[in-house]
């Protein structure tokens, strides 16, 4: 078995990062082809960024669920029309996205039932439900929408708590576009986010697991680390971990700026324990590099940390421009720990709000030790919270010097009754992924320090 490792740099939240690279070959051959349509010309022309392929993709793998293809085609009925037979022609489920509403560009469901020769017909509860989607917001409802109460026959409807339009399954048995003619399922999903993420949780996988199950369970686990080179990763634990791959177990790495996540899955009931076995010893090799499990972002464990300790945080920002404070107040319950931050970009700003002295910027340059240290120490006793970090850094891609190179950054943390601490971090990239890399380490920073007082 081969080992992959994927190197992306870390992108912005709303990027995708690249899909696991290592899994594709073992779950396809245990579970059904599955295929994916994304419709939206707005896809293609850049407008809007495609997130239900890397949203989808993630979902169903964490299912033991692979996609095996993913397309997106504009909105237009040739398009999608023969996306759905080439797609019906290889796969057991076929997924669209998209086009459900009641514009014009909305074609999928018609689209489909014509191509099924299935008539539509009026579903009162959907109906119904459209109309006190409108009525509950106070808004005149144009008669137009009901034509998403309209569902091709036979079709499982699934009720859009976040909208108006259902997704909708559909039963091809047999299968008029595949040779073998086996039965295949057609789901329609609806284009935004905030009505196909909670759908597709709530009621598409559940149905899928029940429709499609898989032949033999599915068990994963995902270590995700910080601090660690992938290289590194790969050449402490591959040896040691074979054995255990050659039983089964698939082992992929994900490795972006500064973070390397570890995914252990594998089918069968044996699974559970080649997995524990394998944490195991990765644990004795990065245990303390590792920050969390599964989809857990290192600001939510920071956050988790702080609110089990009763204990608060407070941030000094000058490089990040706030983006250290958007991390953390990303994570609900985030208000129960996040005293708050000052955003002090300029050396007059440290001055001012944080009390950094004159001379320590004069001597030092505010991208310096004496400056993140006073910076953290300002933000603790502003705050007056129990925990601060501080970020001074050169983000480029001017501003470098020989001494201080573009991606130079230092980080602080200070903690009540505790001495401050700052270290040096090189983050050589575009300015967005220095950011990303820097908050990820100050966090992780602050982490660490909880995990030996805590
Ligand atoms: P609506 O009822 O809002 O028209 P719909 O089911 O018809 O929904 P679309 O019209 O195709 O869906 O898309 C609605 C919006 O959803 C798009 O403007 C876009 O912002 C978002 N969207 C659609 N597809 C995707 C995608 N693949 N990734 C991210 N966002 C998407
Ligand atoms: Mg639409």
């Amino acid at each position: 078995m081969r080992l992959h490792l994927d190197k992306v740099n870390q992108r912005p939240s709303a990027w995708p990062s690249l899909p696991w690279p290592s899994t594709a070959p073992i779950f396809t051959r245990r579970a059904v082809e599955i295929e994916l349509i994304n419709t939206g010309t707005e896809l293609l022309l850049g407008r809007v960024l495609n997130t239900h392929q890397q949203w989808l993709g993630q979902r169903f793998a964490d299912g033991g669920y692979t996609i095996s293809r993913q397309v997106t085609v504009p909105d237009t009925g040739p398009a999608i029309r023969d996306a759905v037979k080439a797609a019906l022609g290889r796969a057991g489920l076929v997924i669209t996205t998209g086009g459900l509403g009641p514009t014009s560009d909305d074609i999928t469901r018609e689209l489909i039932a014509d191509l099924l020769a299935k008539s539509l017909r009026r579903d009162d509860t959907i109906a119904d439900h459209i109309e006190r989607f409108f009525a509950r917001r106070n808004r005149p409802m144009p008669r137009t929408v009901l034509v998403q109460a309209h569902v091709p026959e036979g079709a499982v409807v699934f009720p859009n708590e976040n909208g108006t339009a259902p997704g909708l399954a559909i039963e091809l048995s047999p299968n008029p576009f595949r040779d073998s003619g086996g039965p295949a399922w057609l789901l329609m999903l609806p284009g935004p986010p905030r009505e196909l993420r909670p759908m597709v949780d709530d009621q598409v996988l559940p149905f899928i697991k029940k429709s499609l199950p898989l032949k033999q369970e599915f068990h994963c686990r995902t270590l995700r680390s910080l601090g660690v080179g992938e290289s590194m990763v790969e050449d402490m634990l591959l040896d040691q971990l074979k054995p255990l791959m050659d039983l089964g177990l698939d082992l992929g790495f994900c490795a972006r700026t500064g973070q390397v996540d570890i995914r252990l899955c594998g089918y069968g009931s044996e699974m559970p324990q080649l997995i524990a076995d394998a944490e195991s010893i990765i644990r004795v090799a990065i245990d303390k590099q590792i920050y969390g499990i599964d989809d857990q972002s290192i600001a939510e464990v920071v956050v988790e940390r702080l609110i089990a300790a009763g204990e608060t945080l407070a941030v000094a920002e000058s490089c990040t421009g706030g983006f250290l404070g958007h991390h953390i107040t990303n994570v609900p319950g985030a208000s129960a720990i996040f005293a708050g931050g000052v955003l002090t970009y300029s050396n007059a700003m440290k001055q001012k709000l944080l009390g950094v002295s004159e001379s320590t910027l004069a001597e030092h340059g505010a991208v310096s030790k004496s400056v993140a240290i006073e910076m953290v120490e300002g933000a603790l006793t502003v705050s007056g919270a129990d925990h601060a970090l501080s970020v001074t850094g050169i983000a480029g891609p001017g501003g470098g010097t020989p001494d201080k190179p573009v991606g130079t950054v230092w980080l602080g943390v200070a903690s009540r009754g505790g001495r401050p601490l700052a270290i040096r971090k090189f983050h050589p990239y575009d300015r967005e992924t220095f950011k990303h890399a820097t908050v990820h380490q100050a966090l992780e920073l602050l982490r660490r320090r909880l995990q030996k007082t805590g």
